[in-house]
């Protein structure tokens, strides 16, 4: 039985019968075996997901199943399961169990969702490749000497190698839509705001999103239509109300798209990406679209402002991992400071200790309006003009890495080449809009390319159905 179908389609099964829910466990399992040295999933709840899916069985047959019944989701390791392990990829917290369900994970269960167990990634979501965790590296499950993408690299591969149908993740500059394009996956940032953070383990909170990988567009759409909309637990989330996301329709109007002038000039992009993108935009010019090379604005200031900003950000959230009140805490300590220090210094990796120090370094006294301040500026500025552009072209289009996946190892020792990797993906957190990383072919060696589509605030309906139709065009 194939995981990799539909979620509509293997619904239909459901319902009529044909296939149960505990089955589509069983095989989702299977290939979590199977691939287990892609070092995907730091945890599966085989009995409780067989169990579950038993009762979700039951509930098709007496008729009141929820939306999602049968639809089997893993999660990343930042997002609050009452009952279940939650660490971030951290050593710091060791032995952590979550109190209580995130809003995206309570509504997940109400609708009668399976959830099979909680995917490797880097820590606290800093990262590019997943190299960053303290379970290991995990790895591209079609080409196991390269990286998945990161930080939801674990997700990425989960939904790749047909392990879930779709995992849920979490994009602060590109975490979803990254390991997306490295692994052939669909991967959604909504809006910000669009999706409660209520249960998301911090790491930028201005920027962070919770997100969606799956295999098709439906799935995806379904997914948000469930997971999105107000919620009294997080007061940053927006109170408009959730589309019809699950009901999309066939894409039949002709618009303006603005399409990066670099990623089909420059250098340094793969040129297998810059083919398959200017086909692409040749395919759309044919079906009658209008299209017109853009500069994005700041595009040089995208990186220096969100590793400042997100840096910073992080540097705060941080701090209330100090060995008292979660996870891990040193036995080499023999007073309060040495708690704090030894805890900390032994409790976070390499990257995470450095992003804290840069915040730390931004936020101080001395430095604040040199760099934080103006980042700001900078945000403002990429803000409005995006909004403004927005009103120009209905969605803007580009690669959404400059390379495909990369061996793993190969920039580890290179932070500049390694925070590169986002260069595209940072400027829809900067500015909050949402974007869509979706398959747009492969490279001569095979690896997976992916293009994104952006639009304006809360245009999540347009770009899946945008999106759905571009996907139909190959
Ligand atoms: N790779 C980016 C970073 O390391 C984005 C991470 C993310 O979106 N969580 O910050």
């Amino acid at each position: 039985m194939a995981v990799g179908n539909s979620f509509s389609e293997l619904s239909n099964q459901i319902h009529s019968g044909k296939l149960s829910v505990e089955s589509l466990v069983l095989s989702c399992l299977s290939n979590i075996k199977k691939n287990a040295h892609l070092n995907a999933f730091v945890e599966v709840y085989d009995t409780e997901a067989i169990l579950c899916a038993k009762e979700v069985d039951s509930k098709i047959k007496a008729g009141n199943a929820g939306k999602l019944a049968g639809m089997v989701i893993g999660l990343k390791d930042v997002l609050c399961h009452k009952g279940h392990g939650l660490q971030a990829g951290s050593k710091i917290l060791s032995n952590f169990k979550s109190l209580f369900n995130g809003t995206v994970v309570q509504r997940l269960l109400d609708e009668d969702a399976v959830i099979i167990g909680r995917q490797n990634c880097d820590e606290f979501a800093m990262g590019s490749s997943n190299e960053n965790s303290a379970f290991g590296v995990v790895r591209n499950a079609q080409n196991p000497d390269c990286v998945p993408g990161g930080s939801s690299g674990g997700s990425a591969v989960a939904v790749q190698a047909d392990m879930c149908l779709i995992s849920i993740g979490s994009d602060t500059g590109g975490s979803v839509r990254q390991p997306s394009a490295f692994c052939g996956t669909i991967g959604l940032k909504p809006t910000y705001s669009r999706i409660s953070r209520y249960g998301l383990i911090a790491y930028a909170s201005s920027f962070d999103c919770v997100g969606i990988i799956g295999r098709n567009i439906d799935d995806i759409g379904l997914v948000l239509e469930v997971v999105a909309g107000k919620d009294e637990f997080d007061s940053t989330v927006s109170q408009k109300a959730v589309e019809n996301y699950s009901q999309l329709n066939t894409w039949n109007e002709k618009v303006k798209i603005g399409y990066l002038k670099q990623s089909v000039e420059s250098e340094a992009i793969l040129p297998e990406i810059r083919q398959s993108t200017i086909a692409l935009i040749e395919k759309l010019k044919s079906e009658g679209h209008t299209l017109e090379a853009i500069d994005l604005p700041f595009i040089d200031y995208v990186l220096p402002a969100y590793y400042i900003l997100t840096t910073a950000e992080a540097s705060s959230n941080l701090s209330r991992y100090d060995g008292v009140k979660y996870g891990y805490r040193s036995p080499n300590a023999t007073d309060l400071e040495s708690m704090y220090k030894k805890t900390r210094s032994e409790g976070f990796g390499k990257e995470v200790k450095k992003r804290i120090m840069l915040g730390t370094f931004v936020l101080s006294a001395s430095y604040y309006d040199a760099y934080y301040t103006k980042a700001q500026k900078i945000r403002r500025l990429i803000q409005d003009s995006t909004k403004k552009l927005m009103q120009d072209y209905s969605f803007i289009l580009m690669p959404t890495t400059p390379d495909v996946a990369f061996k793993l190892g190969e920039k580890t020792s290179d932070p500049l080449a390694m925070y590169l990797a986002d260069i595209f993906t940072v400027h829809a957190n900067l500015a909050g809009i949402p974007a869509i990383s979706i398959p747009n072919g492969k490279a001569k060696n095979g690896m997976p390319i992916g293009i994104q589509v952006m639009s304006e605030l809360f245009g999540e309906k347009k770009i899946l159905e945008f999106s759905k139709y571009i996907l139909s065009l190959n």
